[in-house]
C-alpha cells in the first residue's frame, strides 16, 4: 500500500517546500543585489580614488623616470591610498607596483592587453573586475592615462582587492541562513499548530461518519469547531439526526409490514422489475412447502406453473393485472388461487403475486360434484327398477296373479329402497345445517341406550343376533340432541346387527373416560379389511355395495354418524379386523364439558 500522509504532515511539509523556496529565492536575489550594490560603491570610490591618483602621480611622476623610482612611487601612493598601485608604461610595460618588488617588475606580463588597461588607453577611464594572476586576489581594476602635450605618457591603475566585499557578503549569508532557519521553523510550528486545528475536527467528522456507517445511528460530534468545518459538523449532526429518524421510521414502516405479512394467511410472494423475489412471506413458505426463504430466487424456481410465470411476466412487461389456479403437488395436493398485479414504477416496478388457499373450496366442490353423482345414481337404480316392474306388470303380468305378486314386491322393495334412502339424505342435510335442532338437552347415556335397544330387539331377534348392553355406574349426563344421539347409535347398532349375521352377538357399552362418555359398539362379525377403514365414513362408501344394498343399507349411516358426532363436538372412531368383529366407538363430551365450551381434541 502507498504510504499515506496525513493532512497535517501535508500541510507541514507543502510550508516546508514553499517557505524554503521562498527564503532560499529571496536570499540569492537579496545577495546579489547588495554585492552589485557593493561593488557599485567600491567602483565609485574607486573612481573618486583614481582621480586623486591622477592628480598625484601628474605632480610626482616625471617622464624618463625610472623604474626603480617609478616603483617607489607606486609604493608611495599604494600607501597612502591604501590601495595596489601600478604605474604602466603606454607600451604596457609595468613600471611600477606597489605590490610588486622593483627586482620582480621585469618578470611581469605585458600589461598593455588588461581590460582596464586597453579601456584607459583607448581614452576614458578602464575599470574591471577579475582575478589577479599576479597576487592571486579578486581585485577590481580602474586605470587612467596621464598625458604630456596630448600624449599618453603612463597609465597608472588602482586595484581594490575584493576580499572585503565578500567578507561582508558572508556576514550576509549567514544572517541570511539564521534569518531562513527562524522562518523555517516558525512557519512550521505555525503550520503544524493550523493543520492541526483543521484535521482535528476532520478527524473527529471521519471517525463519527464510520461509526454510523457501521450502524451507530446514535453517533453525533456535539463539539464544533469556530471554522467553516465547525458548520461542517453541524450540518453532519443535522443529517445524522434526520438520517436516525428516517430509518426509525423506515424500520417501524417494514416491522409492520412484516407483521402484516406474517399473520397473513394468504402466501404473498413480491419480485422486482427483473422477476427475482425480493420478499415473502411465512404462508407461502408453508403452502408451497419451500425449505427456506425463497428471497433471491426467481418465481421460476419457486412455482412451476407456466400459467403462472405468464400471468407474471404479463404483470411485469404490460402490468396487467391476472388471476390463475395452480395445483401445487407437495405432501398434498394443493389448489391456490394466485393474483398478480404489477406494482408501480415507485413501487419498484415489479409484481406481487397473493395466493389463496382453495383446497378446501375445491375438495367441497369436489365432495359436491361426487355427492350428487352419488344420489343420482343410488335413487336412479331403484327408480329404474320400479319403473321396469310396472311395465312389465302393465304389459302383461296383471293378468297372472303369481307374476303380479313378485312384481309389486320388486316395487316394494325398491320402494323402500328408495324412502331409506330420502330418510337418510334428510337426516344428513338436517344434521349438516343443524337448523332446528336443539343441541342443548341433558340427556342420560342409560336412557338412550334403552331407548335405542328397544327399537332394534325385533329386527336382532329375527336375524339370530343376541344383542346386550353394558353401562357403567353412575354416569354423567351428555349434552346434545336426543333425537341425534339416538339415530346415530342405531346406525351403528343396526350396522352391527347386519352384518354380523345369525348367531351373532353385539354388545353396546357406555362408560366415562374423562370429559367423554363412551358409547362402544362390538360385534364378532366379519369385520373390515383395512384399507376401508380411512374411508369408511364418508357418503355413499360401502364395503361391499350388492352386500350393503341387499341388507337395505343407503351407505350414509356412518356418514351420518360422523356428523352427528362432530354436531355434539365428539367424534366416531372405528376399530376392526377381517373375521375379528368390530369396534365403533362414539365419544360424546359430557354435558360439564359442553357447557365448559371445551374444545374436542
Ligand atoms: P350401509 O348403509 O351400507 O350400511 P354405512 O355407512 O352404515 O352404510 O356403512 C358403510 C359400510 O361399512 C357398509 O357398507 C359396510 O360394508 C361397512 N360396515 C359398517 N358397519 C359394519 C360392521 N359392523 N361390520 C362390518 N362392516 C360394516
Amino acid at each position: 500500500m502507498k504510504p499515506r500522509l496525513s493532512f497535517r504532515g501535508l500541510v507541514v511539509l507543502g510550508c516546508l517546500v514553499v517557505v524554503t523556496a521562498t527564503l532560499l529565492f529571496t536570499a540569492l536575489f537579496l545577495e546579489n543585489i547588495i554585492r552589485d550594490h557593493m561593488v557599485e560603491q567600491a567602483r565609485k570610490s574607486l573612481t573618486g580614488q583614481l582621480a586623486l591618483l591622477g592628480e598625484l602621480v601628474g605632480e610626482r611622476w616625471r617622464p624618463g623616470q625610472g623604474v626603480r623610482a617609478t616603483d617607489a612611487l607606486a609604493d608611495d601612493l599604494g600607501r597612502i591610498l591604501g590601495l595596489r598601485v601600478t604605474l604602466i608604461a603606454p607600451d604596457g610595460e609595468v613600471l611600477g607596483d606597489s605590490r610588486v618588488a622593483a627586482a620582480e617588475l621585469s618578470g611581469l606580463d605585458n600589461h598593455g592587453y588588461r581590460p582596464e588597461v586597453k579601456a584607459a588607453l583607448a581614452g576614458g577611464v578602464g575599470g574591471s573586475l577579475r582575478h589577479s594572476a599576479t597576487l592571486d586576489l579578486d581585485l577590481m581594476y580602474a586605470a587612467t592615462c596621464l598625458k604630456k602635450d596630448g600624449r599618453t605618457v603612463l597609465v597608472a591603475r588602482l586595484a581594490l582587492p575584493l576580499a572585503q566585499v565578500e567578507k561582508t557578503l558572508a556576514a550576509l549569508r549567514r544572517l541570511i541562513f539564521i534569518a531562513v532557519l527562524l522562518g523555517l521553523a516558525f512557519s512550521l510550528v505555525v503550520a503544524y499548530l493550523a493543520a492541526g486545528r483543521i484535521s482535528r475536527p476532520v478527524r473527529e467528522l471521519t471517525e463519527a461518519t464510520a461509526a454510523i456507517a457501521e450502524g451507530d445511528l446514535s453517533r453525533r460530534l456535539r463539539r464544533y469547531a469556530s471554522h467553516e468545518i465547525g458548520d461542517l459538523g453541524r450540518t453532519f449532526d443535522h443529517m445524522a439526526d434526520r438520517l436516525q429518524e428516517k430509518i426509525a421510521e423506515i424500520t417501524s414502516a417494514r416491522d409492520q409490514l412484516r407483521a402484516i405479512l406474517g399473520g397473513m394467511v394468504e402466501g404473498v410472494l413480491v419480485t422486482d422489475h427483473e422477476g427475482m423475489i425480493i420478499m415473502a412471506n411465512q404462508a407461502l413458505i408453508d403452502l408451497l412447502e419451500l425449505e427456506g426463504d425463497p428471497v433471491g430466487c426467481t418465481t421460476a424456481e419457486v412455482v412451476r406453473s407456466a400459467q403462472l410465470l405468464q400471468a407474471v411476466r404479463e404483470a411485469l412487461e404490460y402490468g396487467r393485472p391476472g388471476a390463475v389456479d395452480i395445483r401445487v403437488l407437495g405432501t398434498t395436493t394443493r389448489f391456490l388461487e394466485a393474483q398478480v398485479a404489477g406494482l408501480s414504477e415507485a413501487g419498484g416496478g415489479g409484481v406481487v403475486v397473493v395466493f389463496h388457499d382453495v383446497t378446501e373450496r375445491a375438495s367441497l366442490e369436489q365432495m359436491r360434484r361426487d355427492f350428487v353423482a352419488n344420489v343420482s345414481h343410488e335413487l336412479r337404480t331403484p327408480l329404474t327398477a320400479i319403473q321396469a316392474a310396472v311395465e312389465t306388470l302393465l304389459d302383461s303380468a296383471l293378468e297372472d296373479p303369481a307374476y303380479a305378486r313378485r312384481f309389486a314386491e320388486v316395487i316394494l322393495r325398491h320402494g323402500r329402497r328408495l324412502t331409506a334412502l330420502v330418510r337418510d339424505l334428510l337426516t344428513l342435510s338436517q344434521v349438516e345445517s343443524g337448523e332446528g335442532q336443539d343441541m342443548s338437552q341433558e340427556l342420560d347415556p342409560a336412557e338412550l341406550a334403552h331407548t335405542v335397544l328397544e327399537s332394534l330387539s325385533d329386527q336382532a331377534h329375527r336375524r339370530g343376533v343376541e344383542l346386550s348392553l353394558k353401562v357403567a355406574p353412575q354416569l354423567p349426563k351428555v349434552a346434545g340432541n336426543a333425537n341425534q344421539l339416538e339415530a346415530a347409535l342405531i346406525n351403528l347398532l343396526d350396522n352391527a346387527v347386519k352384518y354380523c349375521g345369525p348367531d351373532g352377538a353385539v354388545e353396546l357399552a357406555i362408560d366415562q373416560q374423562g370429559g367423554w362418555v363412551r358409547f362402544k359398539v362390538t360385534d364378532n362379525g366379519p369385520g373390515i379389511a383395512a384399507e376401508h377403514l380411512p374411508r369408511l365414513f364418508e357418503r355413499f362408501y360401502r364395503v361391499e355395495r350388492d352386500r350393503s344394498r341387499r341388507l337395505g343399507g343407503t351407505g350414509l349411516g356412518l356418514a351420518i354418524v360422523k356428523h352427528i358426532a362432530q354436531a355434539h363436538g365428539g367424534r366416531v372412531e372405528v376399530d376392526s379386523r377381517v373375521g375379528q368383529g368390530s369396534v365403533f366407538t362414539l365419544w360424546v363430551p359430557t354435558a360439564r364439558r359442553a357447557a365448559l365450551k371445551v374444545v374436542p381434541s
